[in-house]
């Protein structure tokens, strides 16, 4: 049920619904795409947070710390997926605090403002950087993923302080960048020392509160083989003859695969919200020449977990083993397995259901006329160093994620508009909030 002063703010909304989009637009005009190895050398980052810097004053935001993270300063434990070599240069993170007026339970709402590239630009019918308006839709790169989430949870906190209401509880806006390569920037706002009683990630969630999001590993494989004429005739390989490297990656392919479809129903792999593990081959490089028998392939894979594992590589080398124990080349010549530093991984997080954060988001959903229910991420968001680092009970509520990443990504006006409003409604039952003394 919304109460008056809850109706106050959702008519507000509804009055001025307009106000989402145009933020949404002005932050889309922005070319923040993540970078892949090469440092970012533009200003689009920096234009974009000096933008914000401004929007969050004027929503009485104070001690707005704009900064650059150094990702070889920042502090690396097992499962925290530091990467000490990515340049975070001209990306810079943001995080201000909107000051309650005292008593009131805390909250983070963080959003990253990086965007994948764009993909194949002949694909695109819409211009990915105007925030075009069809069909009741707006379109352009980061509509959900995730600048419409930011403007929701700016203009929620614009129309609560316009309806004449203060916070009780001290709000921190996180806006961080990089979160598509290496989430390193909202573990830097962690690492900072940043937090709150909850924390609320706007990420494309379909209106579901997300709550569990797998860990992931990443890892290469090197097989070997033995070099040769291809065209000669070869003897045995316990003769010194040729072996394919190629043919001896398709086993450990076959592997991959095996370990994959076995953990789809092995039940600690079973999971309510998310899928269960995998382990898929996702770069593979080998031979050397047209006519010569390769002597090496790397196969690099992607690994992902549910919550309850935090570390792969037992079952991995097991897997691996057995794969080499069916073959005398391999296992007098096993492949190698580098599975990076534990300090790469990512662990898997996850809150529970009875969170009091959890609760209050599924109320607000169903007081804007959404049926309330949880998800799970395949993928992961920084809810992980909310939740591993910060130990912060951290939830996901975003748009329809369908379009994410793809050619013509849109989000709804609808979706924002009633995004906005369960995120108003959120914030005002976490924090409480009183007649604001000036209204
Ligand atoms: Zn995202």
């Amino acid at each position: 049920m919304v109460d008056e002063r809850e109706r106050r703010v959702m008519d507000l909304i509804d009055t001025n619904h307009r106000e989402i989009i145009d933020l949404l637009r002005e932050l889309l005009a922005f070319k923040t795409i993540t970078p892949g190895d090469q440092p970012v050398e533009h200003d689009e980052f920096i234009r974009h947070q000096a933008f914000l810097k401004q929007t969050l004053t004027n929503l009485g935001f104070e001690e707005i710390d704009v900064w650059e993270a150094d990702a070889a300063k920042l502090g690396a434990e097992p499962g925290s997926g530091v990467n000490k070599n990515r340049d975070l240069r001209n990306m810079p993170i943001l995080v201000g605090r909107l000051p309650g007026a005292g008593g009131g339970r805390s909250l983070i709402l963080n959003g990253h403002y990086d965007v994948v590239p764009l993909g194949l630009l002949e694909a695109w019918t819409r211009d990915p950087f105007a925030g075009e308006i069809a069909d009741g839709k707006i379109y352009g790169r980061g509509t959900n993923d995730m600048k419409g989430g930011i403007a929701a949870m700016l203009k929620a906190l614009d129309f609560i302080a316009r309806a004449g209401f203060t916070l009780d509880g001290d709000i921190l806006a996180q806006i961080v960048p990089d979160e598509e390569a290496s989430c390193m920037g909202t573990l830097a706002a962690c690492q900072r020392g940043y937090t709150a009683d909850a924390a609320i990630i706007p990420e494309p969630t379909n209106m579901r509160v997300g709550t569990a999001v797998r860990g992931s590993m990443g890892g290469k494989l090197t097989v070997f083989g033995r070099a040769g004429h291809a065209e000669q005739p070869q003897p045995h390989w316990t003769e010194g003859g040729a072996v394919n490297a190629i043919s001896k990656a398709m086993r450990v392919l076959e592997g991959m695969a095996e370990a994959t479809e076995e953990w789809r129903t092995q039940p600690d792999k079973q999971h309510p919200l998310v899928p269960p593990d995998h382990i898929i081959p996702t770069v593979i490089r080998g031979g050397e020449w047209a006519v010569t028998i390769p002597e090496q392939v790397e196969i690099e894979f992607d690994c992902m977990f549910v919550p309850g594992t935090n570390d792969k590589r037992a079952e991995i080398v097991e897997k691996l083993d057995a794969v080499c124990a069916n073959d005398p080349w391999l296992r007098e010549n096993p492949p190698e397995l580098d599975l990076g530093d534990p300090e790469g991984w990512i662990y898997p997080a996850e809150v529970g259901e009875d969170e009091p954060i959890v609760q209050t988001a599924l109320q607000s959903l169903a007081d804007v006329g959404i049926q309330p229910a949880l998800m799970g991420f395949g993928s992961l968001t920084d809810c992980v160093h909310l939740i591993n680092y910060s130990e912060i009970p951290t939830i996901n509520l975003g748009p329809d994620i369908e379009s994410a990443h793809s050619a013509d990504e849109f989000a709804t006006v609808e979706q924002l508009i009633d995004l906005t409003k369960t995120l108003a409604l959120s914030i005002m039952r976490w924090s409480g909030v009183r007649e604001s003394a000036s209204a």
